[in-house]
């Protein structure tokens, strides 16, 4: 039989296109080598947010990654039901696209009008001496089964997964270094939320060292040594157990296309238009493997609904505008739209409004870190443009202001609205309300 749709990678940019075309009524067919679900919910977003909730010191290792497999395969279980449910075939194996509608899977052709290619991402290395040694890990390899309990661990990257990592490990009581190198840790982000999360890591012991250049590691498991070029240039040893590597993930296209199909790759990922269309006919790929996504398993699910409503001829569901992005650190991290820096660099007058967790009744109740809900507004017309925040439930809250940027919403419309109390949702009416005035 030929299927509508052939679907390469079963994480959220994968089974979100299968489910979505499953729904529209098309036939699909689905390839995954390993586990449905993907990075996000094997050895990313879901594995750690369920060991960030758990970590605190004293905390069983082992009951707290018991937890985590808990959770990870009870969602497993649940996309594996709604794929069966939507008569989404699901093959397993390694899945390599032979030609333009075909893809072969242990020795057998599969044929498909269309292929979305959903294979994702895999963690960068990076060229120094001692990367191979045992007891340097990706984040793959800390989330695996029963994890790696450390007592100190260095960190090569301040990134998003370089600081939730530096996060758990610290709940638990190790000793963390973060080597970041560029000026300051989560470098796309707004330069004042990169200070704050700075802080709340220093007063949890973590040292963070940034404009590090490392050199090489050396050592053994347990007694490993980075080297690196500190600020100023001074050669430095930092002593861990284990070091983890989180410096960026790549494209994951290796061994995926036989050699003629054409292909335009950047460093190996997929240069795509728009709508997900590869330089090959009928050939079209989403999430983590396109050249210059944002590597988001949101993105990678709102592409997949696209993907699916270009294939039929139809306009794109989602709209790829407004894309939130959250850092699950204590407090948790979200921002949305433009930052100040960046209004100012694109030469648009905005105004800013601020609200303070210390003024917040539940933010105190709570005894949360300090932190603030931030909005940047249009200096004429008022609309927001973006939002930046720095408290508890931050990632949920970022929600109202991707709708508010999404809808046009100006900080007087936003103001109007009452925001129920007490909750940290009403340091959002409280920015509004500053910008209001
Ligand atoms: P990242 O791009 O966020 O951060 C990598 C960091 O490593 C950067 O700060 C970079 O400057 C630094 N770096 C690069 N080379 C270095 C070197 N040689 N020495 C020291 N530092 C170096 O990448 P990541 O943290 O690895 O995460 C990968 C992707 O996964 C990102 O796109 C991220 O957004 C995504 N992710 C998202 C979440 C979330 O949404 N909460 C969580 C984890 C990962």
């Amino acid at each position: 039989m030929t299927y509508d749709i052939a679907i390469v990678g079963g994480g959220p940019g994968g089974y979100t296109a299968a489910e979505e075309a499953a729904a529209r009524g098309c036939s699909v067919v689905l390839f995954e080598r390993d586990l449905v679900g993907g990075t996000c919910l094997n050895r990313g977003c879901i594995p750690t947010k369920a060991l960030l909730h758990d970590a605190a010191p004293g905390a069983s290792f082992e009951a707290i990654h018991t937890r985590k497999q808990a959770v990870v395969a009870q969602l497993r279980e649940g996309i594996e039901r709604l794929l069966k449910q939507r008569k989404v075939a699901v093959v397993r194996g390694r899945a390599t696209i032979t030609a333009p509608g075909v893809v072969e899977c242990d020795g057998k052709a599969y044929e498909a009008r269309d292929i979305v290619v959903a294979t994702g991402s895999l963690p960068a290395t990076i060229p120094v001496p001692g990367i191979d040694l045992p007891g340097v890990y990706t984040s793959n390899d800390l989330l695996e089964g029963e994890g790696v309990p450390l007592s100190s661990i260095a960190i090569i990257g301040g990134g998003v997964i370089g600081v939730e990592f530096a996060t758990m490990y610290a709940q638990l009581g190790a000793q963390v270094t973060v080597l970041e190198a560029t000026p300051r840790i989560l470098p796309p982000l707004d330069r004042e939320i990169a200070q704050r999360v700075s802080m709340h890591l220093k007063k949890r012991g973590v040292t963070v060292e940034a404009s590090a250049r490392v050199s090489g590691i050396e050592g053994e498991p347990g007694a490993l040594q980075v080297r690196y070029a500190d600020r100023r240039g001074n050669e430095r040893v930092v002593e861990a157990e284990g070091v983890l590597v989180a410096c960026g993930r790549r494209a994951n296209t290796e061994g995926l296309f036989s050699t003629e199909a054409r292909l335009e790759l950047s460093r190996g990922a997929l240069v795509c238009d728009e709508a997900g269309r590869t330089s090959v006919e009928h050939l079209w790929a989403i999430g983590d493997v396109v050249a210059g996504n944002i590597q988001l398993a949101h993105v990678a699910e709102a592409q997949g609904r696209n993907v699916v409503a270009s294939i039929c001829g139809d306009e794109p569901a989602v709209e790829m505008r407004v894309v939130p992005s959250c850092v699950y650190t204590s407090p948790e991290v979200a921002s949305v739209g433009i930052t100040e820096d960046e209004a100012r660099a694109r030469g648009i007058a905005v105004r800013t409004g601020k609200a303070l967790t210390g003024a917040n009744g539940k933010c105190l109740v709570e005894e949360s870190e300090s932190g603030y809900v931030k909005l940047v507004a249009d200096a004429e017309t008022g609309a927001i443009l973006g939002a930046q925040l720095v408290c508890p439930r931050a990632t949920d809250l970022v929600a109202e202001l991707a709708l508010a940027i999404s809808l046009g919403c100006t900080t007087a419309q936003l103001a109007r609205v009452i925001h129920p109390h007490p909750t940290v949702s009403e340091l959002v009416s409280s920015a509004a309300r500053a910008l209001a005035r």
